[in-house]
Formats: structure tokens, C-alpha cells, sequence
């Protein structure tokens, strides 16, 4: 095992991952910016290392600071985290070259996931079931694309390869308008990710967003440990996730389960991922892979009891997965509520000092959180400031177990979502379950008149 390693993030996942770390008696070494300095794990670590002011860009993005700070600290190995450079597939390899161990998966299995073409490719030839949608990217000439869409059936929607964070994408509703998006939505790939390339879907009208969470070790063993729902989404952002995913049969999930852990097989995968499907009708879609740890991985660990973040780990120092699938047991129901610092109705970001920080507390509820009395939210990143997490036997008491962590939890000083939580909380249809993707911006448009 490692005896140190080196945390390249902010935030609750810089605390979540040092967290994993003592609990495996490992030290860590935190990096922050100028904004991050009291930010709760840089004054809990091991040892802690400024690496550049505020903007990520000179900061959490700039690879050769942190690969440094790993040289000078001694550590052996690099968390990336979610976002910033952990899915960056050339900052991976550059973690390797320079003699550490970057804790995730190979810089070709980041390269081919990442490139939603090659990944979409990928997991038709492993038997995963996918969108039906061109078969690569789409090509030049536009009588073929015409073809292309007709074959599919419109409404299409128009895709990026390289797209990520919700953009890059364009629905199409009928064939006199196709031409000039794909053009558009080509345009606007090169400047926003460097890659013109673009695909077609057929655009799925009212699915659920369901996603199986894997881990595969070095030695070929794979499970996957359930799924979560994270249909309640703004703007392509999810906002409250869990699991199990409401009304959807239990053989079916296995089955998409059972073909994850095979696909992760047939690829080399290593590391823990998310496999990310719409689920319409009856039947799972596949849309992508996240090669990294996700913001709502509590609930996966509430339902199975593992720790996925310390497996991130001991399956990067080389160790056998401890777990089989069949050993693996999902109890109850978990629900995750994400916090931001954010205005409840107009959604403007509520950046500055926290002057009361009171988190819930109780049976089966867990705060993830780097927020405390007197801390400042920078303006330089994300809004969320941590993530309230609730299990409970059976999702009516998970649902009464977030209600009242929610009611308990007091933020002042700025504005949050939690008031929008606690109206959802008590929202007949969410209540009931199996909410689409669009039914929370549905919601927000009814709200507000
Ligand atoms: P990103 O990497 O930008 O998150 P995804 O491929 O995961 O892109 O898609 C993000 C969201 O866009 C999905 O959760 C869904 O809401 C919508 N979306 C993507 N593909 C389709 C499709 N074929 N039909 C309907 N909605 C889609």
C-alpha cells in the first residue's frame, strides 16, 4: 500500500479522498490555491502545498505544479477527484512518466471514453446497448447526413465528441433545419473542445437518467454495485441523486449490470467508472462513461456498504478487489441532495462568508462537506459546498429522513438551494418516483408564475 499520496482537488472531494486515506493509514498532501487556504482539509492535512492563485487554469489545472509538489512531498501516487484533471488523459500519462501512480484508469482507456464516438463504438462491439445513432462520426457530405437521419427517425440530436459538462449538443426536429446544425454544432466543437467531430442520436424525448457505478481491479475482476437515478437535473446538472433507481425491475438492471462489468473486462478497464444511460420505455441507452469518481457517489456506498473511494486506491496500489458480485448486497434506499451556494429561485451563484454552518445529523444521514462557521465560499469555482446524503430502510423512510436533515441543516450568510430541496422533498412526484429528465426545469417553469 502507499504511504502517501497526493490529493490534486478542492472541495468536499479533497475531503472525502483524505478521509480514504487515514482510514488506510496513508498521509496525504493536499494542494490548494490562494482562494483554498481555509478551506477545512488543507487545515486538517498531512501536509499542505500552495500551488498558484486562484484560476484553475494556474492552479488545479496546472500539471506541472502538481506533479512537482508530488516530487518534492514524495508522494507515490495522484487523486484526481472529479472534474479539473481527472479525466484528462495526457495529465494521467504525464503522472506516469514521471513516476507516479495516477489513481484511475489508463491514459487509453481515459482517451478512448473520453472521445464519445470511439467510447459509443467501443461499447457496441462489448454488447452494451447504445442509442441507436450514426455509426461514428458524421461525415461531410450532407445528402449522407440527410440519410443518416432519415434512417434514424427525427427528432436527432447532434453531439459533440469531445462535448462534456451538458454541451455541445443540438436537437433536431426536422430535416430543413439539419444541415445548418450539424454545421453550427461543428463549428462550435472546434473552438469549445478542440474537436470538430459531431454524431447523431436519435433525441429520446421523455428518458430517465440511470447509471451503473463499476470497479475493476488490475487482475481482470469486475463488478458493478448497482445503479443510481439522477434524473432531477437543471440544465444538464444534476441536483439529487439515488438509488436504487424507483420502478424498474430488478432483472433488467442486471442484466445492464452484468454487461458493464463485462464491457469493463473487454476494454482493460481499471479503476472504479460510472456507465451513464437513458432508460425510456423499458429499455437502457447507453450515452457515456465517466472514468472517475462521481459528486453522487455516497449513495452507491449508503446501498452496498463499500467504500469506493478507498478501493480507487487499493485498486491502484495493485490489490485484488476484495469483493465478488455475489457477495455484494444492496440494503435499503439512499438519497443525496447536493448543496449550493447558489439563490434558491434564480439559481445566481452566492459566493462569501458562511456565518452559521449547522449540518443535520441522526440515523442513517451523512454530510459531505468542506463548509464550516466562518468560512468563505471563493467565487473562482463550482457553487455546490457539500452534499447532504440520507439511507433509510425503504425510500418513504429515506425520503422522511432527508426531510428532516433538511429542516435541521442552517446555512447564513449566503443564499443556497436548500429551500428548493425541502420544496422537492415534498413534491408529489418526486415523492411518488421515477421522475424524467426534464420534469425538475418543468417544475422550476411552474414555480416561478
Ligand atoms: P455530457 O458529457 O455533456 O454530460 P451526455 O452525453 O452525458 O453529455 O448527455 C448529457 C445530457 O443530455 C443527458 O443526461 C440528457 O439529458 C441529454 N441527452 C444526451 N443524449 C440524448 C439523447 N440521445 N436523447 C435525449 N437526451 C439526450
Amino acid at each position: 500500500m502507499f504511504k502517501k499520496i497526493l490529493i490534486a482537488n478542492r472541495g468536499e472531494i479533497a475531503l472525502r479522498v483524505q478521509r480514504a486515506c487515514r482510514q488506510l493509514g496513508i498521509r496525504s498532501v493536499v494542494v490548494y490555491s490562494e482562494a483554498d487556504r481555509e478551506a477545512k482539509y488543507v487545515k486538517l492535512a498531512d501536509e499542505a502545498v500552495c500551488i498558484g492563485p486562484a484560476p484553475s487554469s494556474q492552479s488545479y489545472l496546472n500539471m506541472p505544479a502538481i506533479i512537482s509538489t508530488a516530487e518534492v512531498t514524495d508522494a507515490e501516487a495522484i487523486h484526481p477527484g472529479y472534474g479539473f484533471l481527472s479525466e484528462n488523459a495526457d495529465f494521467a500519462e504525464r503522472v506516469e512518466k514521471s513516476g507516479f501512480v495516477f489513481i484511475g484508469p489508463t491514459p487509453e482507456a481515459i482517451r478512448t471514453m473520453g472521445d464519445k464516438v470511439s467510447a459509443k463504438q467501443a461499447m457496441i462491439k462489448a454488447g452494451v446497448p447504445c442509442v441507436p445513432g450514426s455509426e461514428g462520426a458524421l461525415p461531410e457530405d450532407p445528402k449522407e447526413i440527410v440519410r443518416i437521419a432519415r434512417a434514424i427517425g427525427y427528432p436527432v440530436i447532434i453531439k459533440a465528441a469531445g462535448g462534456g459538462g451538458g454541451r455541445g449538443m443540438r436537437v433536431v426536429h426536422t430535416e430543413a433545419a439539419l444541415v445548418h446544425a450539424v454545421q453550427t454544432t461543428r463549428s462550435e466543437a472546434g473552438a469549445a473542445f478542440g474537436n470538430s467531430a459531431v454524431y447523431m442520436e436519435k433525441f429520446l424525448e421523455n428518458p430517465r437518467h440511470v447509471e451503473i457505478q463499476v470497479l475493476a481491479d488490475a487482475h481482470r475482476n469486475t463488478v458493478w454495485l448497482g445503479e443510481r437515478d439522477c434524473s432531477m437535473q437543471r440544465r444538464h446538472q444534476k441536483i439529487i441523486e439515488e438509488a436504487p433507481a424507483p420502478g424498474i425491475a430488478r432483472r433488467l438492471i442486471e442484466k445492464v449490470g452484468d454487461r458493464c462489468a463485462t464491457a469493463c473486462k473487454k476494454i482493460g478497464y481499471r479503476g472504479a467508472g460510472t456507465f451513464e444511460f437513458l432508460y425510456e420505455n423499458g429499455e437502457f441507452y447507453f450515452i457515456e462513461m465517466n472514468t472517475r469518481v462521481q459528486v453522487e457517489h455516497p449513495v452507491t456506498e449508503l446501498v452496498t456498504g463499500i467504500d469506493i473511494v478507498q478501493m480507487q486506491i487499493r485498486i491502484a496500489a495493485g490489490e485484488k478487489l476484495p469483493i465478488t458480485q455475489r457477495s455484494i448486497e444492496r440494503r435499503g434506499h439512499a438519497i443525496e441532495c447536493r448543496i449550493n451556494a447558489e439563490h434558491p429561485y434564480t439559481f445566481v451563484p452566492s459566493p462569501g462568508r458562511i456565518t452559521m454552518w449547522h449540518p443535520p445529523g441522526g440515523p442513517g444521514v451523512r454530510v459531505d462537506s468542506h463548509a464550516y462557521t466562518n468560512y468563505t465560499v471563493p467565487s473562482h469555482y463550482d457553487s455546490m459546498i457539500g452534499k447532504v446524503i440520507v439511507h433509510g430502510d425503504t425510500r418513504e423512510q429515506a425520503l422522511a429522513r432527508m426531510r428532516t436533515a433538511l429542516s435541521e441543516t442552517v446555512v447564513e450568510g449566503i443564499q443556497t438551494n436548500i429551500p428548493l430541496h425541502r420544496e422537492l422533498m415534498n413534491d408529489s412526484n418526486f415523492e411518488a418516483g421515477g421522475t424524467n429528465i426534464h420534469y425538475l426545469e418543468g417544475w422550476l417553469a411552474q414555480r416561478k408564475r
